[in-house]
């Protein structure tokens, strides 16, 4: 697990296995995503897919360019793509039955894209393979936002993806060799998730948990037995009440389809946690209402009072810059 943003600026994550590799979330523009895998030393090319948990921009600001840019496919489910275009598209309604008709018009699409990108297009590779030079990640989102600026005058679609694939949150299934469970989770958006990922040839489980309003027994469940479990722990109780938001967004984070609190947090890895995990990944932290400090420490003390789980290290993720990858 690579966290390379978390936070409500922007999330993005890849896991990998030996064989397969994805991102969970593309909350940050192409451009700072591909820098961000650059630092990590992650390679865009090596992607094979980006899965998506729900459509705030914090969670798909990057999508559309990225997925492009890739020509890799999007996993979603149909609400949140549903959602999501309609974010895009200037009209503030669509019946099903327009938006089976979008769905129709982008296969079409795709269909002309491919036979399109049959044809080599020069340079392609050479600007993958060369992503870690910061020089050459702008060329690489310069030449693709002169593409879309093309494209947009061809086939005036922003919502354009070259595949995409639908998933239901309780049904697995599998990319290569990793086999992912998504969850449901409680957050104000169309049909949010979590994904639990699961190596069978290296018998390594890891569990993405973040935006949730609180811990369902859903979601208690599906973060059993996992290796390494990035979880949410986004504000301080105290510090949000005293804090600058205005008081309705004050209580659209503190509501059941808000986000987890450090209390809340502490409370499941006191309560609930298995202990299995290697690594615990605190993420999500609010600038405006958390302390890295708080959050760390309020875990800790979680931890702390079960012996049995000294073993588990707990890191906390960051907004500005990616975190080491977690290897087990
Ligand atoms: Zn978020
Ligand atoms: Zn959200």
């Amino acid at each position: 697990m690579t966290v390379l943003a978390s936070g409500s600026k922007g999330n993005s994550t890849v896991i990998a296995s030996a064989r397969t590799r994805v991102l969970v979330d593309a909350g940050l523009s192409c451009r700072e995503l591909l820098k961000r895998m650059a630092q990590a030393e992650e390679d865009p090319a090596a992607l094979d897919a980006i899965l998506i948990t729900h459509e705030h921009q914090d969670h798909i600001a990057g999508l559309a360019v990225l997925a492009r840019r890739l020509r890799i496919p999007v996993f979603i489910t149909e609400p949140t793509h549903r959602a999501w275009v309609r974010m895009l598209t200037p009209r503030t309604t669509m019946s099903y039955a327009q938006w089976l008709d979008h769905v129709q018009k982008e296969k079409e699409a795709r269909v002309v894209a491919a036979a399109l990108a049959a044809e080599p297009t020069h340079g392609d590779e050479t600007a993958m393979n060369g992503a870690r030079d910061s020089v050459l990640i702008e060329t690489v989102c310069d030449e693709l936002e002169e593409e879309d600026v093309a494209a947009a005058v061809a086939k005036p679609d922003p919502t354009y993806l070259p595949a995409v694939e639908y998933f239901h949150s309780g049904t697995s299934f599998s990319i290569g060799d990793l086999s992912i469970t998504p969850f449901t989770i409680p957050h104000d958006a169309a049909d949010p998730c979590g994904f639990v990922f699961e190596s069978k040839t290296e018998a390594v489980r890891m569990a993405i948990a973040t935006d949730l309003g609180y811990m369902p027994p859903n979601v208690k469940s599906a973060l059993r037995g996992v290796d390494v479990l990035l979880l949410e722990s986004n504000h301080d109780l105290e510090m949000l009440k005293d804090g600058p938001y205005p008081w309705a967004v004050k209580q659209r984070v503190l509501s059941r389809v808000g986000h987890l609190s450090n209390h809340a947090t502490a409370e499941f890895l006191a309560r609930d946690y298995d202990g299995g995990a290697t690594y615990i990944v605190l993420g999500h932290l609010s600038e405006a209402n958390n302390a890295p400090e708080l959050a760390l420490l309020s875990a800790e003390q979680a931890i702390g009072g079960r012996r049995t789980l000294l073993g588990n290290r707990i890191l906390l993720a960051q907004q500005g810059t990616p975190l080491a990858s977690i290897c087990v």
